[in-house]
């Protein structure tokens, strides 16, 4: 097995030899036509979002708030009690630095992947964002950070409507 490695290497592809069609390939377009919802508590998530606001929700039973939003309790199977708004800040609960973009291709600047834990939610609860306006070398877990919003006309209801968390001074 391993002589077959070392005969055949492999080749890694780019992008870019595709365009430049430096390889055997071949194109298909899935005429797929499908309609997609977000559910109840996700589609109130996302059009809050567009809004410039983070929303949670609350099991009073357990007295824990939870973002993103659920529909029912993963504790105690309720269904959740209330809305609540969050606040767009909290802390640094983890976080990666990523030198390789999604299409495997070399990140110029290094991707801070981070589970920030939003303020007004129970500990530990807390969502997957990106930090940004901070050198890898100085992100601390517990670090307080806060959203960056797009402008409000170029929101469009998407996790990406925060562009990503920065540091608070
Ligand atoms: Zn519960």
């Amino acid at each position: 097995m391993t002589s077959k490695i070392k005969e055949f290497p492999g080749v890694g592809l780019r992008e870019s030899d595709f365009a430049a069609k430096k390889v055997l390939f071949t194109e298909w377009k899935p005429n797929a036509q499908y309609a997609w919802d977000a559910g109840v508590a996700i589609g109130r998530y996302l059009a809050e979002l567009k809004e410039g606001r983070i929303i949670g929700v609350r099991c009073n039973r357990c007295r824990r708030t939870v973002v993103p939003p659920r529909i029912f309790c993963e504790w105690c199977f309720h269904p959740m009690d209330e809305w609540v708004y969050l606040e767009d800040h909290g802390i640094v609960n983890t976080f990666s630095i990523c030198h390789v973009r999604w299409d495997m291709e070399r990140a110029e600047q290094p991707l801070i992947p981070a589970v920030i834990e939003i303020a007004g939610a129970s500990k530990g609860m807390g969502i997957l964002h990106l930090l940004g306006e901070v050198e890898p070398e100085k992100v601390k877990i517990g670090m307080k950070v806060k959203a960056v919003w797009k402008p409000a006309a170029e929101r469009s209801g998407a996790i990406t409507d925060i562009k990503y968390f920065k540091p608070v001074e």
